[in-house]
């Protein structure tokens, strides 16, 4: 008899917050109805084998060395970070199926390590805690790949809960469960811009230096200590204009993510809808990371009769979230399409997605 362990964990899309979590600041992710899937089964002695259903490949490594930035190093990677935590599984078969679109701000990424971290958790016997596996995961990406994302991602994935956004503090990593159920009359639509994100590296790295930079000469721990109402003073305080423009998305949008809070609370839609847009103009036109596919998006979703729209993810292309009536969304997609097609971009992609489960272990035995 064998007795196989699956770790099943969603993709996320952040509500609201961006570029905020390595500020110290709020985020406000939910986790997404696409997952992937990652079944754990005994290996051949110390081997790892790893496989992705997507990709068609597997590769078998006889030892974990951590630098190498390759698709099984997201799965290989929570082992590595599990012998760091003291906790050796050995030898493993591990194969993963996902339905995250890769590379499109959704964060696949998670969503692998996440059910890695859920599988081997439970075919090792390991229980580990549910920061222990965020820890793991995120470890996975940061320590054996060498990707210096923040926290949300991995605990968005694994911690999320259905009809229910995520708030996290990223400097205490502590979490409150927000409802978020949209009424039948409003749809929270996904654009994908097929634009992968495959130039924002260096963008990343340059906007992470300003604020680090920006935070010392004002002399905070981190951007998220400057209040909206200090704002004014500190941005007399910094002479280089890029900075300027970095404080004043930050500073701004932390206040955003909380006054989002408020309005789902007061379960009102029209303004949570346009602190989505505001959050899209201050990454437009102070943060700077977003492109034409995205902005078009944004601009024909307002057009549409969306509540707000916005960017999502780290920038540079990757997926446009709109709120929208739900009559609405067919008339958008058209004119989304129509839009894209005239301005020469591949055709876009329009789904929608209500908040659902974060990750969970599922033993199968035959
Ligand atoms: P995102 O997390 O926004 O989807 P990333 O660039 O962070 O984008 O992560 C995407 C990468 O994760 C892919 O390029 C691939 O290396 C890996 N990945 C995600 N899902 C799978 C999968 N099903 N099979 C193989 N690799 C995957
Ligand atoms: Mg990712």
């Amino acid at each position: 008899m064998t007795s196989d362990a699956v770790g099943i964990s969603p993709g996320r899309v952040n509500l609201i917050g961006e570029h905020t979590d390595y500020n110290d600041g709020f985020v406000l992710p939910i986790a997404l109805d696409k997952v992937a899937r990652v079944t754990a089964s005994p290996g051949e002695g110390d081997l790892v084998t790893i496989t992705s259903e997507q990709l068609g490949e597997t590769v078998t490594l006889d030892t974990l060395e951590p630098g190498e930035r390759a698709w099984w190093g997201y799965v290989a990677g929570v082992l590595w970070a599990l012998r760091q935590a003291g906790h050796d599984v050995g030898g493993v078969e591990l194969t993963l199926t996902s339905d995250v679109p890769l590379g499109g701000g959704l964060s696949s990424s998670a969503a692998l390590e996440c059910a890695t971290a859920l599988a081997l958790d439970l075919y090792a016997e390991l229980d580990l805690t549910p920061e222990e596996l965020a820890q793991a995961a995120q470890t996975a990406e940061n320590g054996f790949l060498g990707i210096p994302t923040g926290p949300m991602d991995q605990r968005a994935s694994l911690w999320c809960e259905t009809d229910h956004a995520l708030l996290l503090d990223c400097r205490t990593l502590t979490t409150t469960q927000v409802p978020f159920a949209l009424p039948d009359d409003l749809v929270l639509a996904l654009v994908d811009t097929r634009s992968p994100h495959v130039l924002a590296d260096g963008h990343y790295a340059r906007r992470r230096e300003a604020c680090e930079a920006a935070a010392a000469a004002l002399g905070v721990p981190a951007l998220r200590d400057v209040t909206v109402a200090e704002l004014d003073d500190a941005l007399a305080r910094l002479s280089d204009p890029e900075q300027v423009r970095r404080v004043r998305h930050v500073v701004t949008e932390n206040a955003r993510v909380l006054d989002a809070i408020s309005a789902l609370g007061d379960a009102d839609w029209p303004a949570f809808g346009a602190l989505l847009t505001a959050s899209h103009a201050s990454m437009r036109d102070d943060y700077e990371i977003t492109v034409p596919t995205v902005d078009l998006a944004v601009e024909v979703a307002l057009a549409s009769g969306a509540l707000g729209s916005r960017m999502t993810g780290g920038g540079f292309g990757g997926t446009v979230i709109a709120l929208l009536p739900a009559d609405r969304l067919e008339a958008f997609t058209a004119a989304l399409q129509a839009a894209y097609a005239e301005r020469g971009f591949d055709a876009p992609g329009v789904t929608t997605t209500r908040a659902a489960a974060g990750g969970i272990e599922l033993s199968l035995r035959d």
